[in-house]
């Protein structure tokens, strides 16, 4: 039994196009996930993410069960009373956040300090479904044990061993949960770093353990991508056609389509709204950073082939000029620009798929981008 299902609409080589169904409602796929690590993406609002046709945004479970803390969240309504969104979240486990903060690991969880304030919180497999549930996530991912690349063989295999461990106890804690009437869904996670043996050994444990879908994560953490993509691809082997797949954290034009092409359906990136706000834009042609010079006379929308409200109203020479004064406004305008951009990207690989054309996209957008 699972409280999600996928349909797949059309297929094109390993490429699906498809809809995730929940028990809030549905979400198209291949989708791109805006990343509102505190409860917000960063420099606009939730109606902008209406408006942008954003259908799930991922929240982070670090920042929010510090700040403002889970209660404070769940006596909201959870996340969608609390944001004051009506489409999927979708919570990350706060692991990949932890690990970066180099963490005290045990077989039974981890221990970090706070970049707020310095206090010691503790996350196990167990705390991280709880904390999620009061978050009032669609979709939980499991607590997992992401190690930095490259590191060595004993790390990585450690890091296999401990997250398929931590998998089944979150399932355990999801399982009683939904036995109290819980309807959010529950992702497992794969690693095994760049090791496409490792990958499948890791794929089938978690499968085994069984979720509602899976995500790939430690990917694009420093790796090549001619390694990132032979060890995502091994892993997709092994993962049921029939669920989503989600690759964490990847955004790069070139890496998302290829892993589209290889069978992957979900995506979060930092990398559209971040680069936003230092200047760097998403078109067409490739990037470009509007904090040049040679911006400041154009009288061209940032990318004249995008049809978002931005573009359809101010010039280059404009907005270049509202970033080098610092306006707030500048980041706003900067971000609703690049995620439609990346929203567009992934509507366009739905119909290419549809169309089996997805070789032509991929031809494209790899002239443009490295
Ligand atoms: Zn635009």
């Amino acid at each position: 039994m699972t409280v999600l299902s996928f349909g797949v609409d059309a297929q094109d080589g390993n490429a699906r196009c498809a809809r995730v169904i929940t028990a809030r409602g549905s979400f198209r796929t291949p989708c791109f996930m805006p990343v509102g690590t505190r409860g917000t993406v960063r420099a606009i609002g939730v109606d902008d993410l209406e408006r942008l046709g954003a259908e799930v945004v991922l929240a982070n479970t670090y920042h929010l069960m510090l700040r403002p803390g889970a209660e404070v969240v769940a006596a909201h309504g959870g996340l969608h009373g609390f944001m004051g969104w009506a489409g999927h979240v979708l919570t990350d486990s706060g692991g990949f956040q932890v690990f970066s903060l180099q963490p005290d690991v045990d077989d039974d969880g981890v221990t970090f300090r706070s970049t707020y304030d310095g206090s010691t919180h503790r996350l196990t497999p167990e705390g991280a479904v709880a904390v999620q549930h009061a978050l009032g996530a669609d979709i939980q991912m499991v607590l997992d044990v992401c190690p930095s690349l490259p590191s060595p063989p004993e790390v990585v295999r450690l890091a296999v061993d401990r997250t398929a461990r931590w998998a089944e106890r979150a399932k355990g804690a999801h399982r009683r949960l939904w036995s109290a009437g819980s309807t959010q869904a529950l992702f497992g996670i794969v690693q095994g770093g760049t090791d496409p043996a490792l990958r499948q050994e890791s794929a089938k444990r978690t499968v085994e353990i069984g979720f509602d879908g899976y995500g790939i994560g430690g990917l694009s953490v420093g790796e090549p991508r001619d390694e990132m993509l032979p060890a995502l691809a091994a892993a997709l082997e092994i993962l049921p056609p029939d669920q989503p797949r989600y690759l964490m954290g990847v955004g790069d034009p070139v890496g998302l389509i290829e892993a589209i092409a290889l069978g992957v359906d979900m995506f979060d990136c930092v990398l559209p709204t971040r680069l936003a706000r230092h200047g760097t834009i998403f078109t067409g042609e490739g990037r470009i950073n509007l904090r040049n010079q040679r911006f400041a006379k154009d009288p061209q929308p940032l990318d004249p082939s995008c049809a978002c409200s931005v573009c359809a109203r101010w010039s280059r020479a404009y907005l270049r000029h509202l970033l080098r004064v610092q306006e707030p406004s500048a980041l706003r305008f900067l971000t609703l620009h690049n995620l439609h951009w990346f929203l567009a990207l992934v509507q366009r690989a739905r119909c290419a798929i549809a169309a089996g054309t997805l070789s032509a996209l991929r031809a494209e957008i790899a002239a443009h981008w490295d």
